[in-house]
């Protein structure tokens, strides 16, 4: 049966078959437009991790306090607790007492009904997700300059683009099958360029004809020296920023602020390779940015992102072949996560919460009073910790996500979680730090055992089928969901199966630019998989390519703002992470090694995975080990007054002088959480997404010798 891989967001199609044992086997689906049959390392182990119940959770727990284990109840006891203690906090403290927070790997159909329970009828809108801690900078930046959260383009486009311009990313470890789709287009096409903008030289910069090895912070600083570059030699498209465009002037004025010169010196590049960047943009029939984490996580992250946006609007590279910019999305289902709203900032189908007209469309289809949905937005994934230290929040459920490994300031989160009155966590698997503080744990159905739907990072939505039962008690998140609403007393909740949930879903988008009023389940089967928006024109389509809805976004040159026009942002280009000192002065940037997925939870229980790279370590340059006396794999001791991370030091000379690189994947090992790289991130957010700033850290380092 077909599925769609659990890890990345490039969203990559697998046939899982059962062998004689009953057991599960994957291979890549040589059908399906992403991956043509091939998978990464880490997905075609996935079978190794479906076959594995060792860790499973199988039944609902609980325990009426901490200092007591929890024990084994029914599903109805749980809930009915549950319910109970959340009915009781609302009455007494309000709904804004209470929260969810989901993940980028809960199914579009889970999302939608977690979203619908906590804006329709809780009334708080309390329902964040750890996707804001990975692409909320990019939801932000594509509203604000496109008029509403849509990637313009297809995977496809870098295929056909001359000119591809990877900026924080690392697709080649991180999204391997996208990447091996680029390094195939450049054998058919020796003549693309690829550029990459990383502190650190990675395996993707090893395709690069140009590496911008840029200090942390400078992005902006980088992308407006190459606009300025474009515009003084009058390689920009006029006619399209004339028509098409709003703000050029702002923007010229901005970029015309620092020399050339001056940028190649703040970012520590050449100022030739700026200019040979903007003479291969200028070249280019096609042209694609294309970013992640780098951009994403920083406390200037939507600014950021902007900034390289505008690199595609003042050539004209957006609505036509080959051409726009792609956000990449780090977990299976970030995209439908924004779909059906899911974020304390958002309503389904991409309304805004701010607009009233937009919560009285979604009031009345979900046929609840007017003035149900609050226009406040609610707690975003560091404002619930915040909210659980400080007493306004006094219940979470957390589904489906390992924050104390994730979140930043990790410790902080920890202390927040202790003092939470009430802390419910939904979870497959009896290993994530989150348990030991949970008075109800439920049981939930893993990757293959449930059916939904997801969203990959090209807006292509594809169905998950259920490939076998899940151990003992364990339900579907949606299952879970449902059940609980249903005890809370709330209509709306009686769904007969995930086909019913994805269509009320689909409904709701009807008339929005996402429109996907007319996909069903049946229709995903039989076309594999579709691209929003999908209407009736696409359902009708005899042509093949357009039986698979909407390639490419704006071939119109219509935007979705609302005048139609694209918007040129500026800014100033100032870093406002947390400073150096002389006591902190390395900057620590965290990111993903190539074999392990965010907390191991899954990968971390494959051996061959495993194999790769087996423990965590401290990437610094040698010059700066020498300096410090650091040898080649010393235990060294990275810290800052928010704590510390020992681990063995790595030398090489791909990082920048001044930078060290931790992975974020592991946590606790053997009681101790000195490998977990969250002790020393810090709370500081960008204030239009309200992202972390995973990238910039200050640190100090030393040689580790017991006291
Ligand atoms: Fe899974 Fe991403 Fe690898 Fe594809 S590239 S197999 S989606 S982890």
């Amino acid at each position: 049966m077909n599925t769609v891989c659990c890890y990345c967001g490039v969203g990559c199609g697998i046939t899982v078959r059962k062998n004689k044992l009953g057991r599960l086997q994957v291979e890549g689906n040589k059908d399906y437009p992403v991956n043509k049959g091939m998978l990464c390392s880490k997905g075609m182990n996935l079978h190794y991790t479906a076959n594995d119940y060792s860790d499973r959770l199988l039944y609902p727990e609980m325990r009426y306090n901490r200092n007591q284990p929890r024990r084994r109840v029914s599903w109805d006891t749980a809930l009915e607790r549950t319910a109970a203690v959340f009915k009781t906090l609302i009455e007494k403290y309000g709904p804004d007492s209470v929260a969810f927070y989901a993940s980028g790997q809960c199914l579009t159909e889970e999302y939608y009904v977690v979203n619908k329970l906590m804006k329709g009828y809780i009334g708080s809108n309390n329902i964040d997700t750890n996707s804001r801690l990975c692409m909320s900078s990019a939801v932000a930046a594509y509203k604000r300059s496109l008029g509403e959260d849509s990637v313009p383009v297809s995977y496809e486009d870098l295929e056909l683009a001359d000119v591809i311009f990877v900026a924080g990313a690392n697709p080649a470890w991180c999204h391997p099958i996208l990447w091996r789709r680029v390094e195939a287009a450049r054998q058919r096409n020796p003549l693309l360029k690829i550029i990459v903008s990383d502190p650190r030289k990675t395996q993707t910069v090893a395709s690069a004809d140009i590496h911008f090895q840029l200090n942390p912070g400078t992005d902006i600083t980088l992308h407006h020296a190459i606009g300025r570059a474009l515009i003084e030699n009058g390689w920009v498209d006029t006619t399209f920023i004339r028509e098409h465009t709003e703000g050029f002037a702002a923007y010229r004025e901005t970029v015309f602020q620092r020399s050339i010169a001056e940028a190649a010196l703040i970012c520590g590049v050449a100022e030739t390779d700026i200019l040979q960047a903007a003479r291969y943009i200028n070249k280019a029939k096609g042209f694609m940015t294309m970013w992640t984490m780098g951009l994403n996580q920083s406390v200037i992250g939507v600014n950021k992102n902007l900034s390289l946006i505008n690199l595609n609007l003042i050539t004209g590279h957006i609505g036509k072949p080959g051409s726009g910019p792609l956000s990449l999305t780090g977990q299976p289902n970030a995209m439908g996560g924004r779909e059906v709203g899911g974020l304390s900032n958002l309503l389904p189908a991409h309304r805004n919460l701010s607009k009233e007209q937009h919560r009285r469309e979604v009031e009345d289809f979900w046929g609840i009073a007017p003035g149900t949905i609050s226009p406040r937005p609610g707690l975003t994934a560091t404002e619930m910790f915040e909210a659980l230290e400080d007493g306004r929040l006094k219940a979470i459920w957390i589904l489906c996500t390992n924050p104390l490994i994730s979140l930043p300031d990790v410790r902080r989160a920890e202390a927040a979680l202790k003092k939470a009155k009430f802390v419910v966590v939904q979870e497959i698997s009896n290993k994530p730090e989150t348990l030991q503080y949970a008075d109800v744990v439920l049981p939930a159905a893993a990757w293959t055992e449930k059916e939904g739907t997801m969203t990959n990072a090209e807006r292509r939505i594809s169905l998950l089928n259920k490939i076998n039962d899940a151990p003992g008690e364990a339900l579907p998140d949606a299952t879970i969901i449902c059940r609980f609403a249903r005890k809370m007393g709330f209509p709306g909740f009686d769904y007969e199966s995930p086909a019913a949930i994805f269509e009320e879903h689909a409904a709701l988008t009807g008339g929005t630019k996402m429109d996907i009023s007319s996909l069903n389940y049946n229709i995903l089967r039989q076309r594999n998989s579709v691209q929003w928006p999908f209407t009736t024109k696409h359902l009708a389509a005899a042509d093949k390519e357009d039986q698979q809805g909407t390639k490419r976004l704006f071939e119109n040159q219509q935007f979705f703002t609302p005048t139609q026009r694209a918007q040129l942002h500026s800014f100033p280009d100032v870093n406002q992470s947390e400073p150096l000192t002389p006591d902190f002065p390395f900057i620590l940037t965290t990111g993903r090694i190539r074999d392990q997925w965010h907390t191991m939870s899954k990968t971390g229980k494959v051996n061959k995975l495993r194999q790769h790279i087996s423990a965590s370590f401290l990437e610094i340059h040698p010059e700066d080990a020498a300096a410090l006396g650091i040898n080649e794999d010393d235990l060294v001791a990275v810290s800052n007054p928010r704590g510390e991370v020992r681990v063995r030091a790595k030398l090489t000379d791909t990082i920048k002088k001044g930078v060290v690189f931790l992975p974020m994947h592991w946590g606790k090992l053997l009681g101790r959480d000195l490998v977990r790289a969250n002790n020393l991130t810090n709370n500081l957010t960008d204030p239009q997404s309200k992202e972390p700033d995973f990238k910039y850290t200050a640190v100090a380092i030393c040689r580790y010798r017991k006291p």
